[in-house]
């Protein structure tokens, strides 16, 4: 395949668009309307500095994510499967020559006990995650999957599991696809080769044109759910939101369909890493950076992650994300009852989390901010397919099928896993929501599946 990252191209973009103050608006109207934006035209927000522009940026991506999205913000758990890693990156706290990490895989019993506590909290989607080791091949992953479905706890099942491990080959990912995985991610790190050559000191994900086709291999293995990400801090961030772009518009180009979700960690607290220090990303610029990522791909789901601060991570909301992760612990084997976030094991983790709350914590705050908390899965057990694109180029389908469904959800955990407080909280907002809905036979029937929800009825959805 023909590389379809330049950084020459990419460079030439930012160095050469202007973003006067008719063109930043002009760029900000056409991702009004839901098109997704050029190389150029994200080169125009990137070179937009003056203050007044980046608020009408912010201010853009807010009016739509509102359109786009809703209220409604969409939960999920990681769960750490294993850190037994090949590969030596600069930045991970896995890297196979840290002799002081603990190396540890779940067995299929410490894995069920692991997904049983995280359905007892409420949890219905998860995101597996693994090192890149070859005792991780496709069929190991596959068979975690396929345990993860199988285990109920009480009310409790997990509907979704996605899955961020190393690429694999187009026979791995038909294995994959075999056991309904939701999406796959691979995340990049840097789209920049002499960066990516510079980080990733030995082992298979050296390889930059490996991991760069990985999803390509994955939509020609049948996987069209796929998510792509940068960690932000080890190269100029506006060369990776550039390149995240560019990621996007090369698989609209050839599959027809862009990445499900996109995601950005950024690297904090990196005294003790082992990288340039001249890339970390400071708050305002993180704010700005989700805010033009927002608007450039108005369709794609953006994963905000537990390692940003409570304060960053309701600051952040208001400009874009669609989905965040809620009571995470990245020990591994760390959700079972007797181990809890306040006493994380450092030996055991992979990079420093820094929102602590509990799910019920997180829910309760959203509640209190007017979002829907969501655990919705219905588009891909409904055989919706590319849901992204559904909700934003057909008109009224938030209100027709994301919003009733995250009602539906939140009804079912304030039933099944809340405390008192939230759950008096929760069925406020539910009928505060109600009453903001038009009067339609549509209306009738969610009022309807709420009382079933309430008489013990699980799983309902449109
Ligand atoms: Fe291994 Fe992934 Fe960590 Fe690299 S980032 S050392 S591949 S676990
Ligand atoms: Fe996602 Fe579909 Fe549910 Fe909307 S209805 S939240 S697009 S699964």
């Amino acid at each position: 395949m023909k590389p379809f990252i330049d950084a020459g191209e990419i460079w030439g973009y930012i160095h050469q668009t202007p973003a006067t103050k008719e063109r930043v608006r002009e760029v900000i109207a056409k991702s009004l309307d839901k098109h997704r934006l050029t190389l150029e035209e994200t080169a125009v927000l990137i070179n937009a500095c003056d203050t007044e522009l980046v608020e009408e940026i912010k201010q853009g991506a807010k009016a739509l994510k509102e359109k786009v999205y809703g209220q409604r913000i969409v939960l999920f758990a990681p769960l750490y499967v294993g850190n037994l890693c090949i590969n030596n990156c600069a930045y991970c706290g896995y890297q196979a020559s840290n002799k002081k990490m603990k190396r540890v895989t779940l067995t299929n019993e410490d894995l069920i006990e692991q997904v049983k506590a995280l359905e007892d909290t409420g949890q219905k989607r998860l995101i597996l995650v693994y090192g890149e080791h070859p005792r991780y091949n496709a069929e190991f992953i596959a068979d975690t999957v396929r345990t993860v479905y199988s285990v109920k706890s009480g009310p409790g099942e997990i509907r979704r599991v996605n899955i961020n491990a190393a690429p694999l080959d187009i026979d791995g990912f038909r294995t994959v696809k075999d056991a309904k995985i939701g999406t796959y991610q691979v995340f990049q790190e840097t789209y920049h080769e002499e960066t990516y050559a510079k980080v990733h000191l030995s082992g298979v994900k050296r390889n930059y044109e490996w991991r760069l086709t990985a999803l390509d291999r994955a939509q020609e293995a049948g996987i069209d759910d796929v998510g792509i990400g940068a960690l932000f801090g080890l190269y100029d961030w506006r060369f990776e939101v550039m390149g995240l772009v560019r990621h996007t518009n090369h698989f609209e180009a050839c599959y027809n369909v862009g990445p499900h979700t996109i995601s950005f960690p950024r690297i904090q607290y990196a005294s003790a890493l082992n990288i340039n220090k001249d890339h970390l990303v400071s708050d305002a610029e993180f704010t700005r950076l989700v805010a033009i990522l927002r608007l450039a791909v108005p369709y794609t789901g953006l994963i905000l992650t537990a390692r940003e601060t409570s304060a960053i991570r309701d600051e952040i909301l208001q400009f874009g994300v669609s989905q965040i992760d809620g009571g995470t612990n990245i020990e591994i084997g760390g959700y079972s009852a007797k181990k809890d976030n306040e006493h994380q094991d450092i030996d055991l983790e992979q990079f420093q989390i820094n929102d602590n709350r509990s799910l019920n914590e997180i829910m309760d705050e959203l509640i209190q901010h007017k979002y829907i908390p969501s655990f919705c899965t219905s588009c891909y057990r409904a055989g919706r397919t590319g849901e992204h694109f559904m909700e934003f180029s057909v008109p009224g389908f938030i209100k027709r099928f994301c919003q009733p469904n995250a009602m539906l959800t939140l009804a079912e955990y304030l039933e099944d896993y809340a405390p008192a407080e939230t759950k008096e909280k929760g069925y406020k907002l539910l009928d505060e929501k109600l009453v903001e809905m038009d009067e339609d036979g549509f209306k009738e029937k969610l009022v309807e599946k709420l009382k079933l929800v309430k008489e013990g009825k699980r799983d309902l959805y449109f």
